[in-house]
């Protein structure tokens, strides 16, 4: 193939593509490496005719949770924050192809287990210093080091929201009953301030510690059934969004931004995850393939709109609970980065295809 052009300047979103590594199992497997960064902004996937996939930045499987934070992009989405702004970071990808690890880390981010340097386990102390650590411990970090910087000039107010929406009904995560005890909560349209979901709990956030201690124990009941394929966590969409208010000590104006990360349903065919005749998973992959298509059809009209607003795209943000949601954070000025996570063996490239597909038909 030849090599690919520089990547072209976007609008609004960035479109990175990460290759998770061959797992032991995959290994023990005998499946074989197929996906391999190609260039900066490139990955290769092989077959009779090897592809090559564009994207804004490719990341290879050696990439690390740190090198990862820092050159995704996703650290101007956090700081534009602070200045009023509302962005949103996506994990899109099959099941098993590192959503979780990407948004959240290894299986002992936030509030788990670490390695200390010694070598003996110890509990978590300090987000995002962990090397498994994934992007929402790094980012709890970066927005409280940035608070504290900003002590001086401004008063900053930091609340944390976490939700899930499974078959497009939205509950909290923070609600105190068990995961299967919660009400569906409402979306409601509010003439200015948009949609918003009734009764969704936002927690005050103090310090990185204590929000990562807050969204660990939302995210347990989650991670817990993660390895069981088909598991409801791998058909549910789950948003974390951190709502930064910066008051300005010298009078000025109160901005109010935002930054979401959402850990997205797995995108996979259904007939590649188990048997058709199973009514409930048949119900779930329709939700789930709806919201994605949903997602794909938005995000591409934005752009659209970005690019020549005289085309007037059709822009479908009603058409799911995910898009009606999070539009106030996707069109206007906000940031968007859209991971698509890929496994890299030869087993999952038909999938893989699909989530490259999908990542350059946003961008
Ligand atoms: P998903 O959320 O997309 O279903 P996970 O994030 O749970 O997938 O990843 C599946 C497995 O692969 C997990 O055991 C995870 O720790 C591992 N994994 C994912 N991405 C990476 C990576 N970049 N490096 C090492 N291990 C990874
Ligand atoms: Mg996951």
């Amino acid at each position: 193939p030849q090599p690919p052009e520089p990547a072209a300047d976007y609008e609004h979103i960035g479109v990175v593509l990460r290759l998770r590594p061959l797992l032991r199992w995959e290994r023990r497997e005998g499946f074989r490496e197929a996906v391999a960064k190609y260039a900066d902004a490139a990955l290769q996937v092989d077959g009779p005719q090897p592809k090559l996939c564009r994207c804004d930045k490719a990341f290879d499987g050696d990439t690390g949770q740190r090198e990862f934070f820092r050159d995704s992009g996703v650290v101007p989405l956090i700081d534009s924050s602070f200045e009023g702004f509302r962005s949103t970071a996506f994990a899109y990808g099959q099941t098993g192809a590192g959503k979780t690890y990407t948004m959240v880390g290894g299986d002992d981010a936030l509030g788990g287990l670490v390695q200390s340097r010694r070598g003996r386990r110890r509990r978590a102390e300090t987000p995002g210093t962990d090397e498994d650590d994934g992007l929402l411990p790094r980012a709890l970090a970066h927005v409280f080091a940035r608070v504290d910087a900003l002590r001086r000039k401004q008063k900053t107010r930091v609340r944390m929201t976490c939700l899930e929406i499974y078959r497009d009904v939205v509950t909290d995560m923070l609600a105190p009953e068990s995961a299967q005890n919660r009400p569906a909560l409402k979306i409601r349209e509010h003439a200015s301030h948009g949609f918003f979901v009734e009764g969704l709990r936002a927690c005050d956030g103090t310090s990185a510690a204590q929000c990562a201690g807050v969204l660990g124990k939302a995210l347990a009941c989650r991670r817990v059934g993660a390895h069981k394929l088909n598991a409801r966590s791998s058909r549910s969409h789950c948003v974390v969004t951190l709502y930064v208010d910066s008051e300005p000590k010298n009078g000025g104006r109160t901005t109010y931004g935002s930054v979401s990360f959402v850990d997205l349903a797995g995108s996979e065919r259904l007939k590649e995850t188990g048997s058709g005749r199973d009514k409930r998973m048949l119900a779930d992959a329709g939700h789930i393939n709806k919201s994605l298509y949903t997602l794909g059809k938005v995000i591409r009209g934005l752009e659209r709109l970005a690019r020549d607003p005289s085309t007037a795209p059709r822009v479908p943000y009603r058409d799911s609970a995910l898009t009606k949601l999070l539009i106030s954070s996707l069109g206007g000025s906000s940031k968007t980065l859209m991971v698509g996570c890929c496994a890299s063996s030869d087993k999952a490239i038909p999938e893989t295809l699909r989530t490259v597909d999908f990542a350059a038909r946003v961008r």
